[in-house]
């Protein structure tokens, strides 16, 4: 019996990754009709593994939108390496909670290990740690949360209510991921306490911006908190100048956090290393192997100066988790979590498998495929690219002469969802300057020019459609 469930998921899982493009990329289903498919409860006894697999297949499955489709480029496009399937399993199976070394002897080491290659491939300090969460969400939060303990105004232990405290602030852009707003808010900073400097032209945090903000907020007594710089911001993937960023923030003596959560793992790549330009002055980053490294969700990894801060802000040990082991790493001691995934086996396993440059050869092939992509839309009548495009998205959109910036959004808009209605492409929008943009993100495994080519020619079917009802209207 225990053979059979092994064997069958391990069968569909092959066949699944042979050819995941059989499927639709987004299912062309409604919200609620998954939950109409499924009883109201729970069963009373166990059903057999026949039926709960025969469900998977006809109700889970095709109701799924299928990241690993080739033809994913929405958002950021990611892709789960069979190898770090695998390994998930393996984790699963170990069901590991790497919380304290002693109940995770091998997730906590392994941990460590897995940080420091990373680190060392990114080039970062060798003295800095690296610890892994879930999400660059969480890692920001967590680096946020530490940054407000170096402040020293005593929150750990008298809150920040009933007495008087300056406001704390924290520097952003309009581009920052809004991760770093919520952090904001959960860590009583507050929404009007985050400040938007100005961006250059090309969409980075100004320097001079930032020295002003900080002035100016230092001068009217409120106190600053961190400075949070992006490597590859979620809309366009541009990247603020960290070292001139870096240099103000320490001047004002001010915690730097990087979200290099996408474009970070490019800095593997010697000839986009200079991502990370500047970076060892800051007090802390971000990347997701998870992203762009072929690591299935979740696993993200941030790297900080000095671990003690988040351990300062962060440990907090009950009499039935203390242990015999002195000098051991406990990861309960990083974060809100206690429990937590062993999930530097999956991370190791696609370091092996791939080897750095089996990483960086893949990475320079979905970087040149979006410059290929971009270069097609410039040569293309009526279209155009909207903003700088250094690693493997671009925007653009479709721009016929003689038309509003609302026409232009609504006929764009159109072009998108008839692109993905099909069902061949998953594609997602955003909005630089107030223009709406498709975007096409390349990062996935199995990408191939000709599927970047099937893009581009729904994009141009669309577009043609889209002009053609227009015209019949007007007509
Ligand atoms: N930072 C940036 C720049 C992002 O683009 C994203 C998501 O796309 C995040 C943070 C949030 O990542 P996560 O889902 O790991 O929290």
């Amino acid at each position: 019996m225990i053979q059979d469930e092994f064997e069958r998921a391990a069968a569909w899982i092959r066949r699944y990754f042979e050819h995941p493009e059989r499927y639709r990329v987004m299912p062309a289903i409604q919200p609620g009709e998954v939950t109409a498919a499924l009883p109201s409860h729970a069963p009373e006894t166990g059903e057999a593994l026949e039926d709960i697999f025969a469900d998977f297949e006809r109700i889970v499955v095709p109701a799924s939108t299928h990241w690993n489709h080739p033809r994913f480029f929405a958002y950021f496009a990611t892709s789960a390496a069979p190898v770090a399937v695998a390994a998930e399993a393996l984790a699963a199976t170990l069901d590991a909670k790497a919380m304290l070394w002693r109940t995770s002897p091998a997730a906590t080491e392994l941990e460590q290990v897995t940080m420091r290659w990373l680190g060392h491939l990114l080039g970062l300090p060798s003295a800095w740690t690296g610890i892994i969460y879930d999400t660059a969400s969480i890692a920001g939060f967590t680096a946020l949360a530490a940054a407000r303990e170096a402040l020293d105004l005593g929150i750990r232990e008298l809150g920040m209510a009933g007495r008087s405290l300056p406001a704390l602030r924290v520097y952003i852009t309009q581009e920052t991921h809004s991760h770093v707003e919520k952090a904001a808010i959960v860590l009583g900073v507050g929404q009007r306490n985050v400040v938007r400097v100005a961006c250059d032209e090309a969409l980075r945090m100004r320097p001079d911006g930032l020295a002003a903000a900080l002035e100016a907020d230092c001068k009217a007594g409120l106190r600053p908190l961190a400075v949070v710089a992006t490597v590859g911001t979620t809309s366009t993937t541009s990247t603020d100048p960290v070292r001139e960023l870096a240099q103000v923030a320490r001047r004002f003596g001010v915690w730097l956090h990087v979200d290099a959560a996408y474009a970070g793992i490019a800095a593997i790549v010697p000839e986009f290393r200079s991502l990370l330009d500047g970076v060892e002055l800051a007090d802390s980053l971000v990347v997701n192997p998870h992203k762009w490294m072929f690591v299935p969700m979740d696993c993200s990894a941030l790297f900080v100066r000095d671990e003690s801060m988040i351990r300062r802000a962060f440990s907090l040990v009950p009499e039935y988790l203390t242990t015999p082991e002195a000098g051991a790493v406990n990861y309960m001691d990083y974060g809100l979590q206690l429990g937590r995934r062993f999930r530097a086996l999956k991370l190791w396993f696609v370091l092996r498998h791939f080897g750095a440059e089996g990483i960086r050869a893949r990475l320079r092939g979905h970087i040149a495929l979006a410059q290929e992509f971009a270069a097609w839309v410039r040569a293309q009548a009526d279209w155009e690219v909207l903003a700088p495009h250094p690693l493997s998205v671009v925007c653009f959109r479709y721009a016929p002469p003689n038309l509003s910036e609302a026409a232009l959004e609504e006929l764009n808009a159109r072009i998108m969802h008839a692109v993905n209605a099909t069902g061949e492409v998953f594609l997602s929008h955003t909005k630089i300057g107030g223009r709406y943009a498709i975007r096409v993100a390349i990062g996935n495994l199995r990408t191939q020019r000709s599927d970047v080519e099937h893009a581009w020619n729904l994009l141009r079917r669309e577009a043609g459609r889209a002009a053609l009802a227009a015209s019949d209207v007007v007509g």
